[in-house]
């Protein structure tokens, strides 16, 4: 077994922001979480693309904390505003058993959402769990502004890709995201998330066992940057498998820009589904009108995506 790879914490360089601090020692960077592992949620999850959640849910993982910070974020409870009252901190042994306990549950896959900046304690806990009999394949649920070099370093032990492809254009990341090389860094972390896995592959039930699908958000007004990332992925390779999401709805700091401060119109939707199919993008997941409120999460509950 390779030593710990939280080791690699004590400079971090996790992510495409290189902070450099002593993570081990208590130190914090942009995401503004230490070495520690913070748990913000793990339970089933049913509202992922289809090959996710199957029929059993996917085991999803919520970390607190984040390496962006995303103006319409909807997960802001966790990943911008947490503290010790909603978030849990475990060993990498105890995030090992959290899988473990959603195997058991049922979960099609374990589901790390958010893991960028806890690449290398949660590649510490995927070994463990392997060892102790976890065998449901392992999903990298990211947002796309990963560090290449730490994907090489943990490969082999993520089944899944599943990244954002947010923006390819940097200015708008900088607006919206407060990250000033977003579309950068996309391009080689999709490449190297293809290498890694390949494409989508489903077993006979439909479920993903291995490979990479990647998600774009459709944000309002911004057709051109989603045309532009739908464009990037077709010449990566057309038969990649995108979910173009229309769930958009304005939430966190977003209410208050007015450019972000509306849901997605159906002509938006459609003009960039029309767009992905004449790229010839046929792989792709595309949402009804109606998917707003079905995502929304409240991690102010113990329940957060069951809809009351
Ligand atoms: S939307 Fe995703 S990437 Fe952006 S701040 Fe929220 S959790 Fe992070
Ligand atoms: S993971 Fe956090 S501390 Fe490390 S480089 Fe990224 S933002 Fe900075």
């Amino acid at each position: 077994m390779k030593p710990p790879y939280s080791e690699q914490l004590n400079r971090c360089e996790c992510c495409p922001r290189h902070c450099g601090v002593d993570r081990l020692a208590g130190k914090t960077g942009f995401c503004n979480v230490s070495g520690d592992i913070l748990l913000a949620h793990a339970g089933l999850h049913f509202g992922e693309e289809p090959p996710i959640s199957g029929t059993r849910g996917s085991g999803t993982i919520f970390f607190a904390g984040c390496n962006l910070c995303c103006a319409f974020c909807q997960n802001w409870q966790i990943s911008q505003e947490f503290d010790f009252s909603n978030t849990r901190k475990l060993s990498p042994a105890e995030l090992a058993d959290e899988m473990l306990r959603l195997q058991f549950e049922g979960a099609h896959n374990i589901n790390f959402v958010s893991p960028s900046h806890m690449i290398f304690q949660m590649a510490d806990a995927i070994q463990t769990a392997r060892q102790k009999g976890l065998t449901v394949p392992v999903v990298y649920n990211s947002n796309g502004y990963d560090s290449v070099e730490a994907l090489r370093l943990i490969r082999g032990l993520v089944d899944i890709y599943l990244p954002d492809i947010k923006y390819m254009d940097n200015a708008l990341g900088q607006r919206f995201s407060a990250v000033r090389d977003y579309a950068d860094v996309i391009p080689g972390v999709l490449r190297e998330m293809l290498d890694q896995g390949g494409l989508l592959e489903l077993d006979d039930a439909g479920i993903a066992r291995r490979g990479l699908l990647v998600r774009h958000l459709v944000l309002p007004g911004q057709i051109e940057n989603s045309k532009a990332c739908l464009k990037f992925l077709a010449e990566l390779n057309p038969d990649i498998t995108v979910s173009i999401m229309s769930q958009y709805s304005p939430q966190y700091k977003a209410c208050d820009i007015p450019e972000l401060n509306r849901t997605l119109t159906g002509e938006e939707y459609d003009e960039i589904t029309d767009y992905a199919l004449e790229l010839g993008l046929e792989n792709a997941f595309i949402q009804t009108p109606e998917s707003q409120q079905t995502y929304l999460p409240d991690f102010d509950k113990t329940l957060p995506f069951k809809q009351i």
